[in-house]
């Protein structure tokens, strides 16, 4: 028998990530962790280290490894963390995904899955500087592709770091240290390419089916 569903979600900024993240966490009873929301709320609350995230988010810089490894040991080895989580934006580097091995080790737990959330690079940068997320409830619209029927039920904003420059930096970002990853979790047979450019339920359908058939 499982010890629960543990899942990764891997892609490039724009890809779904959070969009799908906050659907799957509510069908499985998962933990949502989004590395990105946690340090937003940080940088919103004045906090030292949120502060200094904030300088690396908003040029579209990665946050040093050893803050990131941090708040995830926090979490995952809380007493109270439920059983089925998933990461969303973690890991971003070789030395995070060792990181994260180490840690499942210590605490017996192993990796549902990894979700690779594939989109044409041609289509991110549109995604990215249109998404507006809601402050009350976390879920993430797109004005063009994903618009919210009725705005006046959502508190919308658009993020700092969802700027063109921003953007471009990220992406190559990307590209550089996260994008090896791939590579890194289809050697452990963790991997699962989900195709990311359909409508939000059909990607949605595509990850079930593979937590599903990995959750037996
Ligand atoms: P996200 O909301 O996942 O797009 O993350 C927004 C920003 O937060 C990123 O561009 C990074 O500056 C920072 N960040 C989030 N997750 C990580 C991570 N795992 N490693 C390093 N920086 C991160």
């Amino acid at each position: 028998m499982s010890n629960g569903i543990h899942l990764i979600f891997l892609g490039a900024p724009g890809a779904g990530k959070g969009t799908q993240a906050h659907v799957i966490a509510e069908q499985y009873q998962a933990a949502h962790v989004s590395t990105g929301d946690i340090l937003r709320q940080a940088a919103r609350e004045g906090t030292e280290m949120g502060l200094k995230a904030k300088t690396f988010m908003d040029s579209g810089h990665l946050v040093p490894d050893e803050v990131i490894i941090g708040l995830i040991r926090e979490r995952l080895t809380h007493a109270d963390f439920p059983k089925n989580w998933i990461m969303d934006g973690f890991p971003r580097t070789l030395a995070q995904a060792q990181a994260l091995d180490q840690l499942l080790a210590e605490i017996g737990q192993d990796l549902t899955a990894v979700l690779n959330i594939d989109v044409p690079l041609d289509l991110l940068m549109d995604r990215l500087t249109l998404r507006r997320t809601c402050r009350k409830t976390g879920k993430i619209f797109n004005l063009k592709f994903n618009p919210p029927e009725d705005p006046s039920l959502y508190d919308l904003y658009q993020r700092d770091d969802d700027t063109p420059e921003a953007v471009e930096k990220r992406l190559k970002v990307y590209q550089e240290q996260t994008q090896p990853l791939i590579a890194y979790y289809d050697k452990t047979g963790k991997l699962a390419d989900i195709q990311g450019d359909l409508e939000v339920t059909q990607v949605t359908e595509a990850i079930q089916e593979v937590v599903n058939q990995r959750n037996r």
